[in-house]
């Protein structure tokens, strides 16, 4: 099977690397791809992952190559050509392509339809309220007290969440998404919820449009600083499982968030292929869906990826024909633990063409996998080349163990500026059950 993978990250990369241990793969492309996917070479014939010089954006270009070159797979990696309808597109061109069309991406793409369709089917989540208006926004801010997430509708880089603790916050934020227009027209209309409070959690579930197959626990480590200090970023690390959700916990969302999702896309008539990735705040209510993403985190898919034991081709050929009721999803008990490398300066600016040291040391290590998200070659060296740069991803039999292994891959990996946390799973160590 000739496979074709869109995007160029650490996800990305997890995803080439269990593809290309399928006995299906005859051929992988990637596009763009990155260093490190460019290094990859698959299980069943030795051939070498191929890299595109074609944007994962560059909806016009990649369809002209899947028509030249007739992958029987495209995979799709980021949100933005989902949002973009890439599926939809392949899909008119008789092309087989894995991924939510893009009705089904507006989970991800519009958070007031999100919203509105958590409430209308009973899904759990934080009170809130849709607006274009932002006297009527800051009136519902007000009675919050002012502590709550002012969230953009549309993709915004990730970027489009403010988190208020005033009303005069609430107020600022108001204005920049609504009345400025900083994330353009992602901004014209905002979601305000209630500020939560609890431990917040990743969930996955692989989908066929009418079957939901529930990933283990994860945790992503949002913030960019050690004890969940510093700004924002896309992800600096994930372990799997995490024990703040037993396997109650775990069965009763399947109850309060699966059930109603999969009866809401039937009476809504959407048909969902692809990962549900909702983030999760465990409440002293309960559990709450903060936000549903259409496809898989970064970097939860390096966690997730290196536990799964099933064949990937064959998961991904059954979600886009309806047949995920047939399997069963098969995980390694082992906890992986993945610690993201970032460029100094990152999620601010950043330099680029750092020279990476120490990669084939680290990669040596048993029970370890370096997946790349920002490199580049440069003459045959491998070079920074984005704001996370690795994702060093390590299994073992604990989550102390697991960590052991990771840091000291982490610890041989050598770049200018290079910034990471030391604290990627410490939580569950010391917060939660132990295991
Ligand atoms: P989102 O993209 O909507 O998940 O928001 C990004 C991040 O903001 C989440 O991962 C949470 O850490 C935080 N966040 C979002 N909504 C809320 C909320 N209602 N209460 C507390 N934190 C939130």
């Amino acid at each position: 099977m000739k496979v074709l993978v869109i995007g160029s990250g650490g996800r990305e990369h997890a995803l080439v690397w269990k593809l290309a241990q399928s006995p299906h793969a005859t051929r992988i492309w990637c596009a763009p791809g990155n260093a490190g996917i460019a290094r990859e070479r698959l299980a069943g014939n030795h051939s070498a992952v191929e890299c595109l010089q074609v944007g994962a954006e560059d909806l016009a270009a990649l369809l002209a190559f899947a028509r030249e070159h007739q992958p029987d797979l495209t995979v799709v990696g980021p949100d933005n050509p989902l949002a973009s309808g890439i599926v939809d597109l392949f899909q008119r061109n008789n092309l087989r392509i894995w991924g939510p069309n893009q009705k089904a991406a507006r989970f991800e793409s519009s958070k007031v339809f999100a919203q509105r369709f958590m409430e209308e089917h009973g899904i759990p989540t934080a009170s809130s309220g849709s607006f274009t208006d932002p006297k009527a926004a800051l009136a519902f801010a007000a009675s919050l007290d002012g502590r709550c997430a002012v969230k953009a509708d549309g993709l915004a880089l990730g970027k489009g969440v403010l988190m208020c603790g005033t009303l005069a916050e609430a107020e600022k934020a108001i204005d920049e998404i609504l009345v400025h227009q900083t994330f353009g027209n992602a901004g014209t209309s905002i979601v305000i919820q209630e500020f939560l409070e609890g431990m917040e959690i990743s969930l996955h579930a692989l989908c066929d449009g009418t079957t939901a197959r529930l990933f283990p626990t994860s945790q992503d480590h949002k913030r960019a600083l050690e004890g969940d200090l510093g700004l924002n970023t896309g992800g600096m690390g994930t372990y799997s499982p995490t024990p703040f959700l037993d396997d109650a916990g775990c069965a009763s969302v399947e109850r309060q968030v699966l059930g109603p999702w999969l009866r809401g896309c039937a009476a809504e008539n959407i048909d969902f292929r692809g990962i549900l990735y909702p983030g999760l705040m465990l409440t002293p209510a309960g559990p709450k869906v903060l936000e549903f993403n259409a496809r898989f985190g970064d970097p939860e898919t390096q966690v997730y990826l290196t536990r799964l034991e099933n064949d990937l081709v064959e998961l991904l050929d059954a979600s886009v024909s309806g047949q995920l009721h047939r399997v069963e999803l098969k995980w390694r008990p082992e906890v992986a633990v993945c610690v993201v490398m970032a460029s100094g300066g990152y999620p601010g600016s950043y330099a680029k063409g750092k020279p990476i040291r120490g990669l084939e040391e680290a990669g040596r290590l048993p029970n370890t996998k370096v997946f790349h998200a920002g490199t580049a070659d440069a003459a045959g060296a491998i070079v920074t080349h984005g704001g996370r740069v690795l994702g060093v991803t390590a299994w073992g039999a604990d989550l102390s163990a697991a960590r052991e292994t990771a840091y000291a891959a982490v610890d041989r990996i050598q770049f200018e500026g290079a910034q990471f946390r030391r604290d990627i799973g410490a939580k569950a160590l010391t917060g939660g059950l132990r295991r």
